[in-house]
């Protein structure tokens, strides 16, 4: 059933702002476009569903892929602007519009291919990955292609003083006033909540810990209720802990040859090599040929309108080198807004434990 929060939700997506954001993050829109171009022998002449066609950029891609249909479905009311781009690029013929929800529409044959943006901050806010399951289970043919195909949440530990003193420390001496007094309402409003920023690799206090892997292919709505892992990490330096940040990566194509079994998962630290270079290298970062494309929100990746999430602690907690912190974080859906995330994180480091419940509203 359509709630009233997927009307507000879908009524977010009808202002161009978001698409133009969207559309600008070079590294989002230039990995879709290479990899639809990538996978061009699996979409010439045959058909396409792109899942939250916004705009109609990805759908376009497909056509210029050289798609013999694709089907363009979205709820939001940019859907009608999609249709009009589409027509003034004379790509009516293959490029089919569909306003609704993709639970809600009707499309009368099997597609060979599903495209979709569907990622939100900390991979799973949004919970719009339901839905390309759901076009999944309804229409993709066996054998089918899901761009990306891969999905893959990352945590780390990580150390950001200079974010701590900016929002707590300063009210130490305000104009020359001790505001001081302010410090616990400063903390709460600063770090209650998931917050959304820009980190860098130096932040990080060791390798992340993977969350969710999950193959598009394969994944169930069931799976997505409750995503909950046990992490152990090393602090490679001494330092203040301020809380975890999460990211994500997804892959296009190609199964990942990334099924070790450890959870630490080493590669997804390390710079690609071009991360300076041309314009198109920037978006790729492929660190084995044989692998597909990625498009990663790592703190060291090329930035992204996704940036980092971030939960931090109120309060910091000093960690030596090597000093073990571990724990558990759990993600599920809110019962008061199916859109928002519950996050629970339970972390002990030093003999002291914690427990930090926060909301992604
Ligand atoms: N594909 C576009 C837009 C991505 S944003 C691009 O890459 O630029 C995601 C879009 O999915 C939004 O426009 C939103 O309205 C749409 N969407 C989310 N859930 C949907 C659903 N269940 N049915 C149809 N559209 C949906």
């Amino acid at each position: 059933p359509c709630t009233d929060f997927d009307v507000a939700y879908f009524n977010s997506y009808a202002h161009l702002g978001i698409h133009e954001e969207m559309i600008k993050d070079r590294a989002r829109t230039d990995t879709y476009k290479n990899a639809i171009f990538q996978h061009q022998d699996q979409i010439a002449g045959k058909v396409v569903l792109d899942v939250g066609c916004g705009t109609g950029i990805l759908s376009i891609f497909c056509a210029q892929a050289g798609a013999k249909r694709v089907y363009a479905v979205d709820a939001s009311d940019i859907a009608v602007q999609a249709n009009e781009v589409i027509k003034a690029n004379n790509l009516s013929d293959t490029v089919i519009v569909l306003h609704g929800r993709v639970e809600d529409v009707e499309i009368d044959e099997k597609v060979d291919v599903i495209v979709s943006e569907w990622m939100g901050y900390m991979l799973l806010y949004e919970s719009m990955l339901g839905s390309v399951i759901t076009a999944r289970d309804r229409w993709l043919k066996p054998g089918g292609l899901i761009l990306p195909s891969y999905a893959t949440l990352y945590m780390a530990p990580v150390s950001y003083p200079e974010r701590y003193s900016e929002s707590i420390d300063f009210w130490r001496n305000v104009y020359g006033i001790d505001m001081s007094a302010m410090m616990p309402l400063a903390k709460q409003c600063a770090f209650e909540e998931p917050s959304v920023e820009m980190i860098s690799g130096e932040n990080v206090l060791t390798w992340p810990h993977v969350v969710k892997h999950v193959d598009c292919l394969t994944l169930t709505i069931e799976e997505l209720q409750t995503v909950s892992t046990r992490f152990t990490f090393k602090s490679m330096m001494r330092a203040p802990f301020h809380g975890f940040a999460f990211w994500f990566d997804v892959e296009f194509g190609n199964p990942s040859v990334n099924n070790s079994k450890s959870n630490n998962a080493q590669p997804a630290l390390v710079a690609a090599p071009d991360d300076t270079a041309t314009e198109t290298n920037k978006s790729k970062k492929r660190a084995n040929p044989s692998e597909g494309l990625v498009l990663s929100t790592a703190p060291e990746a090329p930035p992204t309108h996704w940036q980092q999430t971030l939960i931090y602690f109120y309060d910091p907690i000093e960690v030596e080198q090597d000093q073990v912190i571990e724990g558990s974080v759990t993600l599920t859906q809110s019962m008061e807004n199916a859109r928002f995330m519950n996050v629970h994180l339970e972390y002990s480091s030093g003999g002291r434990s914690f427990v930090k419940e926060s909301v992604m509203r």
